[in-house]
């Protein structure tokens, strides 16, 4: 019998690179002053250079400005700008720029099919460790976003980022957490594993043999409804990856041309990925940022954009 397994084709823009915090694990962030805002006619460029069929979402992902920072009002701008232009281009917009007032996210809210945040781990021992120069790391704020994007009524994407000095409790604690939220909102749609993966060999990587048994407890302690996703560049070991499916993920996340994230470790060949998950008895099928369970807390707007695009990937 085959099973499904879904991703996002997805492109990502990056409004900037420049951000406020500083994570111990970041390859991604530069300090701010060293480097610049995409402008949209960047960003147009950009997306007339894809494929229209084959791409529906586009991730917006920054670095963050200071909420007190002049600069703050700007890189908002631009990424509103960037949301709309996306939708223009008939793909669907999904951001993830960091903690954001609450005018801020239903200004976006408007504008993107859904949105996401990573909680990473609720460990409070981070704060005084990999997270001590990055003020929006601190748990409390993190949950307070998933709470508020509950309350907006945002379908949203949270998840775990494993093996940056937490223990297994916080594993645990962390996923409690976020289906506690989720029972009170029931607006989180999916939920990211992700093993920290180093971009030098001087740093340790997390043991993906652990993976599968931690998908497996996920599923126990997340409600049905939430599925639970795993990048599979990260995870580089296809027997592992298989193991996870097995133990009840059914997503594979975004699938672009780079992880910006993680710029070293690079998709395999789509059709690789296909070839090797049919032939353990699983197949692929691309699917859009929102679940269809949500599409009726969007605006008419959106919800046409949504059905548009899912008629063109029969995503059914
Ligand atoms: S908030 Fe994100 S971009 Fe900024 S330093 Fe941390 S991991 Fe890097």
């Amino acid at each position: 019998m085959t099973r499904e397994i879904t991703y996002s084709p997805s492109y990502t823009l990056v409004p900037t690179y420049e951000c406020f915090n500083r994570c111990n694990y970041c390859n991604f962030r530069v300090d701010p002053g060293k480097g610049s805002l995409i402008t949209t006619k960047q960003a147009q460029d950009q997306l007339n250079l894809l494929d229209r069929e084959s791409v529906i979402e586009i991730l917006i992902l920054s670095g963050e400005v200071h909420p007190q920072s002049p600069a703050r009002e700007n890189w908002f701008t631009r990424i509103y700008e960037l949301s709309k232009l996306s939708l223009q281009q008939g793909y669907l917009p999904h951001t993830n720029v960091g903690p954001l007032s609450k005018g801020e996210m239903s200004q976006l809210a408007k504008v993107n099919l859904s949105m996401g945040l990573m909680l990473e781990q609720v460990s409070q021992n981070l704060e005084s460790t990999v997270h001590r120069y990055a003020p929006s790391k601190k748990v409390q704020l993190r949950l307070e976003q998933l709470e508020l994007s509950g309350e907006l009524r945002i379908p949203f994407t949270t998840g775990l980022l494993l093996g940056i000095g937490e223990n297994q409790d916080s594993w645990w604690a962390s996923l409690e957490a976020i289906a506690s939220i989720w029972r009170k909102w029931g607006h989180i749609q999916e939920v990211i594993l992700q093993p920290y993966s180093p971009q030098s060999s001087q740093d340790r990587a997390f043991d993906l043999n652990l993976l599968p048994d931690i998908v497996k407890n996920a599923r126990q302690i997340l409600p049905n409804q939430i599925t639970i996703q795993i990048p599979p560049n990260l995870v580089t070991i296809p027997k592992i990856l298989l193991a996870c499916l097995e133990a009840g993920a059914r997503d594979l996340g975004g699938i672009g041309p780079i992880d910006e994230v993680n710029p070293t470790y690079q998709h395999m060949p789509l059709q690789l990925l296909q070839e090797t998950l049919q032939n353990a008895g699983w197949l692929l099928k691309p699917r859009l940022p929102i679940y269809p369970e949500y599409y009726h807390w969007l605006s008419a707007d959106l919800q046409q954009a949504a059905f548009c695009r899912s008629a063109m990937v029969k995503t059914d």
